[in-house]
């Protein structure tokens, strides 16, 4: 099929059944959802920019196995140049979505081509396993198809593994082999954009123990198979708030969800990895399913900085707050943040190293440094976008109030910024930035930061034991020479 267009995209998504709950009811088609609309036009909108004349070259190629074109998400990258290929498709549905949707099309897309070309992997442990990874790369690029993923168990009980929860099937595991499949059964979280996608894949973080074996899994089906139970979060917007109060609440929702397998059939060319906890654990590591898209989630994260330090920084412009020292001074903070996180981003790409299986890898200590600084970067940006909007953040008025005639005089005079700046353009500005720093949307917005790859307090502990195998310490062992020589001359 080669690329898809938006319309396709939604021409797919009407086609399915998923069993999505939402408030409490079941939602018989999504694209009717009001909550779903417009998230699923903005996802729709990166769709037809593979086919729009000032992205095509830059964010497709043409695939060498099939001739047709595919998104460069597909493209296993063997150098420098096809990094930067990548990196062009991370930016440009970045830059659509200010970095705001974390879960576009590209990051799974990443993840299943960085299995597809370690599918050695799977080989040490069982060639079908192997087989089926390949394939299903090959059926997700030639339909250009949009995954979610689950690959946490639900928060229960986390002081405990999966076989000593309450119920054996709390978290997702093997129930019985069938000649048809696999049966699985239990609830697993958090599938972002879980809805509106077309497939969803299993897999996990390491972390299973001996007796694990039945919840060590790996697999990926339609999103609309039976058995298979959506169970949606409140919506930070039910669809029908405007877009000028919530120009980006109203644009960006990704939904999360809870997956619940009620005895799901995974056929078997679908099982990537079943009862083996040493492959189960060693999957994420070794396949590049963490690093690959590690890249995508800097420039995505990039963009997001940006985005909150330019609204920031018009904020502080707008209403004439920029003059003072202590303005500038937060604001500075941002832009060196973001700086470091543009340098951060140009050393892991400069410095990639090819694998021993020739996959061009983006390096991993500063994509890591990335993972680490941005929960604390990005909450201070949203912090002190609040401090600088202070008050006004909370005196906009509606676009109703904008549109009544009674009302012209007084929003023309009072709600005007520095000069130059009119009510319009000022409350336009003030509720970008509210959607950004008040709204549950904004909070979803930093939770996303901080956990979407895990805990980062866990990352960073792994991190400095891999930095400390890593990094010898030379200058230590230089300074302690002197030492050494000192002593040595005492002894003589
Ligand atoms: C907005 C958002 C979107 C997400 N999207 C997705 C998605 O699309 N797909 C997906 O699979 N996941 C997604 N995630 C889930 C994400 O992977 C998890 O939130 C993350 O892995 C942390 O797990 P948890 O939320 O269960 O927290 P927990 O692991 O339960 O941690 C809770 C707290 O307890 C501490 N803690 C827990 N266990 C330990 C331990 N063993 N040692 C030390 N401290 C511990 C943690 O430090 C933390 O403070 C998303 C999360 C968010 C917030």
């Amino acid at each position: 099929m080669g690329v898809r267009t938006g319309a396709q995209y939604i021409e797919g998504l009407k086609s399915r059944k998923p069993e999505v709950w939402l408030y409490g009811r079941k939602v018989t088609n999504v694209f009717e959802e009001p909550v779903f609309q417009q998230p699923i036009l903005e996802i729709a909108k990166l769709y037809d920019m593979q086919h729009d004349p000032e992205y095509r070259d830059q964010i497709t190629h043409i695939c060498e196995e099939t001739g047709e074109r595919v998104n460069n998400a597909f493209l296993v990258p063997k150098s420098y140049e096809d990094l930067m290929k990548r990196r062009a498709v991370f930016e440009a549905f970045a830059k659509a979505t200010f970095g705001l949707m974390g879960r576009t099309p590209d990051f799974l897309n990443v993840v299943v081509t960085s299995m597809y070309h370690n599918a050695w992997f799977f080989e040490k442990y069982n060639k079908n396993w192997a087989d089926n990874i390949r394939n299903y790369y090959k059926y997700l690029r030639d339909n250009d198809l949009f995954l979610t993923h689950a690959i946490i168990n639900p928060q229960n009980d986390r002081s405990k593994s999966s076989h000593e929860q309450k119920d054996m099937f709390t978290h997702l595991g093997a129930v019985k082999e069938t000649p048809d499949g696999l049966v699985v059964r239990g609830a697993k979280m958090l599938a972002t954009l879980a809805p509106i996608t077309d497939e969803v894949i299993i897999y996990s973080f390491p972390g299973f123990k001996p007796g694990d074996e039945r919840y060590a899994l790996a697999f990926a089906i339609p999103i609309d198979t039976p058995g298979l139970r959506i169970i949606c979060r409140e919506p930070m917007q039910d669809g029908t708030r405007s877009l000028f109060d919530h120009p980006l609440a109203s644009r960006f929702e990704e939904m999360d969800a809870l997956l619940v397998f009620d005895d799901v059939v995974v056929p078997w060319d679908r099982v990537f990895l079943y009862n083996n906890v040493e492959a189960a654990n060693l999957l994420y590591p070794m396949t590049g399913a963490g690093q690959q898209p590690a890249h995508q989630s800097g420039v995505r994260g990039l963009i997001k900085l940006q985005f909150a330090t330019e609204v920031a920084m018009k904020l502080a412009d707008s209403i004439g707050v920029d003059v003072y020292l202590n303005v500038q001074n937060d604001l500075g903070e941002l832009a060196q943040s973001l700086e470091s996180i543009r340098a951060l981003l140009r050393v892991a790409e400069l410095e990639y190293t090819i694998t021993e299986h020739g996959e061009a890898m983006p390096a991993y200590i500063p994509l890591e440094t990335i993972r680490g600084l941005l929960p604390k970067m990005y909450p201070r940006a949203i912090e002190v976008m609040q401090i600088i909007g202070a008050g006004g953040l909370l005196m906009s008025p509606t676009g109703a109030d904008f549109e009544n005639e009674e009302l012209r005089d007084s929003i023309d005079n009072y709600y005007v910024g520095r000069e130059g700046v009119s009510s319009f353009d000022r409350v336009s500005l003030f509720k970008l930035a509210w959607d950004l720093c008040g709204e549950a949307f904004g909070q979803r917005l930093l939770q996303y930061e901080r956990y979407y790859t895990g805990d980062p307090i866990r990352k960073r502990g792994i991190f400095y034991n891999n930095f400390k195998r890593m990094h010898a310490p030379d200058l230590v062992e230089e300074a302690l020479k002197v030492s050494m020589l000192k002593k040595e001359m005492a002894a003589k």
